[in-house]
């Protein structure tokens, strides 16, 4: 047996992230059928999604409008000029078997995304720009259900549901510009922060609304030729994302190192076992002889439409960002965690608008709010804390009405209630004592019926201070000004 040498080489990993997007029309992309999530199968079908002969397909102008708007949003190039080519291949839930989807003209080219790297410790942000190669719209297939049991083939015979054929997808593919599996991660998350904010797609996930498929070779650093290509499915979380590209690296450099094969296949990550395995090896490259389709016709995108889209398209999580780091003074990570919704960073918005500190409206935000939608789950829209409220809240604290201590305890009654800060905190009189007449009385008081405590105090003990002013929060029920009471409290023991 001969052992290997060690060899200290650096290797990197090239990446690339093959995006499908599901739009959120009502109707498909080629009929009037609905898109209904959970309808009974084979309910929203007809001869135009079944692919009888001899029906036209249209296109659905919605479709299109989402492709230019994803793509804007991108920084990318929107072609004047491109097509829909039929794709073809057989497969039991593709009832013409071809997909009409983009091959050489495709809608929108030459883009790029940027994306943020969180340092989880020092929540320390950097960016990174992924390049977009392109992105085209095209119709997804139908559903495959196996069915029955069999206790050596798993299941008896399969059921195909025909309500997602024809259902509106946005294919996107990035440059191999990722190395790492937190930076695909955080691409896919962007890419589902714009499609939300655009309101084109819900991206979830776990309904199969965003699927995301990686591409990953590995070389050697100084390389220039790529590896052995592979390609893993199946991944339905942003976490599985980054965690089964971690364990394709590692797998794939152990190979290298050991002189084993990389075989160019398809492979699933396991999210019980967390490895990924082979599915199928790839046998050169498909020949799906796409052919341009000649049932619809090449679409051409005017200037003045193109301006019309740019109109529509809201501020995007980035500019947020910059805007929130740049004007309202924010750290990068504040920024970030208060865009990643849109609804959140619209109740911000609109809290700060009332004039109240916006680092102070953060900081409810991202904590005490934050935990209770989390605990609640429930989202900001629905909870009967009002961001006008919350304004009235964080301004009571800054002209010094009430304490932060306060605040915080009349938090649960708002987020469960609502109301108005302002009328809550006079009808429990909860104002805070500012007035230094009434909090002397209350220090003065206890001195009389602490005496030995102040003379202790004037002995050297100073740190009894603390004993009185905790004595007339108590006395107040904390609605005595703290600083203020130390002030006072010093004055008085002092003598
Ligand atoms: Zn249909």
């Amino acid at each position: 047996m001969t052992t290997a040498t060690p060899v200290k080489t650096e290797y990197e990993a090239i990446i690339g992230l093959e995006t499908h997007c599901q739009l959120n029309t009502t109707s498909k992309i080629f009929c009037h059928c609905s898109t209904e999530f959970d309808s009974p199968p084979n309910t929203n079908v007809c001869p135009i999604c079944l692919g009888y002969p001899g029906v036209l397909p249209v296109l659905n102008e919605q479709v299109l409008a989402s492709a230019v708007k994803l793509g804007l949003a991108l920084n990318a190039k929107i072609a004047s000029y491109s097509k829909f080519d039929r794709k073809q291949y057989f497969y039991p839930d593709l009832p013409k078997n071809y997909q009409i989807s983009q091959f050489d003209l495709p809608i929108v080219e030459h883009g790029s995304l940027e994306i943020e790297l969180v340092d989880k410790k020092t929540k320390e942000v950097t960016r990174k720009t992924i390049g977009i190669t392109r992105l085209h719209m095209e119709e997804d297939a139908g559903k495959l259900v196996h069915a029955g049991s069999d206790r050596l083939a798993g299941s008896t015979h399969s059921l195909v549901d025909f309500n997602r054929t024809g259902v509106p997808l946005l294919e996107i593919v990035s440059e191999p510009d990722i190395r790492t599996g937190q930076e695909a991660a955080e691409y896919a998350q962007e890419l589902r922060r714009l499609v939300r904010y655009l309101g084109v797609s819900d991206g979830n996930m776990q309904e199969g609304s965003l699927r995301c498929d990686v591409n990953i070779s590995v070389r050697p650093v100084g390389q220039k030729e790529f590896g052995t290509k592979v390609e893993i499915k199946n991944m339905n979380s942003f976490s599985a994302i980054q965690k089964a590209i971690e364990y394709e690296i590692e797998r794939q450099i152990e190979a290298v190192e050991n002189g084993d094969p990389i075989y160019q296949e398809t492979r699933l990550w396991d999210e019980s076992s967390q490895e990924t395995f082979s599915m199928r090896k790839k046998e050169g490259s498909s020949d799906y002889r796409y052919f341009p389709e000649p049932d619809l016709p090449p679409l051409e995108v005017s200037e003045k439409r193109l301006n019309a889209w740019k109109q529509e398209l809201p501020e995007l999580p980035a500019q947020k960002r910059k805007r929130y780091e740049e004007e309202l003074g924010l750290s990068a990570y504040d920024a970030r965690v208060l865009t990643d919704d849109r609804d959140v960073a619209e109740y911000y918005e609109t809290a700060v608008k009332k004039g109240a500190d916006a680092k102070l409206v953060a900081n409810w935000v991202t904590q005490d709010i934050a935990a209770y939608l989390n605990n609640s789950k429930l989202s900001i829209t629905e909870i009967a804390l009002k961001p006008d409220s919350l304004g009235e809240l964080v301004q009571l604290i800054e002209k010094g009405t009430i304490s932060g201590k306060i605040a915080k305890e009349i938090l649960p009654e708002l987020l469960e209630k609502g109301g108005s800060p302002k009328q809550i905190v006079e009808s429990k009189g909860m104002t805070q004592i500012s007035d230094p007449g009434e909090i002397e009385k209350v220090i003065k008081a206890l001195m009389e019926a602490n005496p030995s405590e102040v003379e202790k105090y004037r002995g050297g003990k100073k740190k009894l201070k603390g004993f009185f002013v905790g004595q007339v929060m108590k006395e107040t029920g904390g609605r005595a000004d703290p600083k203020l009471t130390n002030q006072l409290a010093e004055k008085l023991l002092n003598g």
